[in-house]
């Protein structure tokens, strides 16, 4: 499949499948050909239209003894753009461990049972690929979870107005800013379970709306009321 038109298509939004129907080859051809061309990362479309490097160009820096690393930083290209064209002139430097993990593309092009086709980072020191978007749910799943734990340790309910509908719009409020080592917002949620109850501890449960009164100093925070709410 050829390079500089699969990396349009790509460049253009072209989903692994749509490219392939149009083609009227297998998806997984075409994600094939995506990594075989060093496409798959979202970078790539820019090495490709700088063009490939010729083979009168690496052989000289190859004689030399230059790193593939070392190859790169003296034509301004990066490593894996610098290894594909060797790769293409079976060129080989004398630092060349083909086997080796460092060797392996941090981003490739793979099919993930949930998401389709999609880039996969490289994890455990390359030996391991990982759906991006797999990953990024999964941050966010954990997020929930630590929130739901949190929350029903601290009443499941806002404090103030008894609020209990929806954990999103419930938000924990710090008694003494003084204390407050992190908020418990998307970051302070992605902490670990012990840290972060460490501070929910430091914190009242609160509604959006109840907090954003007690910021504004409207709402006033009567502590009695507050600890018999929550039991
Ligand atoms: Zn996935
Ligand atoms: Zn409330």
């Amino acid at each position: 499949m050829d390079k500089p038109w699969l990396a349009t298509r790509l460049a253009k939004g072209a989903s692994i499948e749509a490219i392939a129907r149009d083609v009227g080859r297998h998806p997984s051809t075409v994600a094939y050909w995506v990594n075989r061309h060093d496409l798959a990362s979202s970078h790539a479309p820019k090495h490709t239209a700088r063009g490939g490097i010729a083979r009168e160009t690496l052989e000289p820096l190859v004689a030399d003894g230059l790193s593939v690393q070392q190859i790169a930083e003296r034509l301004g290209r990066g490593g894996t753009t610098i290894r594909y064209w060797l790769g293409k002139h079976e060129l080989a430097t004398i630092h060349a461990r083909p086997a080796s993990l460092a060797d392996r593309p941090a981003v490739l092009l793979r099919r993930c049972r949930k998401h389709g086709y999609t880039q996969h980072v490289a994890v455990a020191a390359g030996r391991r690929y990982r759906c991006k978007r797999c990953r990024v749910e999964a941050v966010t799943a954990r997020r929930r979870r630590v929130k739901a734990v949190l929350v029903s340790e601290a009443g499941g309910r806002c404090s103030l107005c008894g609020y209990e509908r929806f954990a999103g719009a419930l938000q924990f409020h710090h008694h003494d800013p003084g204390e407050k080592a992190f908020g418990l917002g998307d970051r302070g949620l992605a902490r670990s379970m012990a840290r972060a109850r460490v501070e929910a501890q430091k914190c009242m449960l609160v509604c959006a709306n109840c907090h954003a009164e007690i910021e504004g100093g409207i709402a006033t925070i009567d502590q009695s009321t507050a600890a018999d709410r929550l039991g």
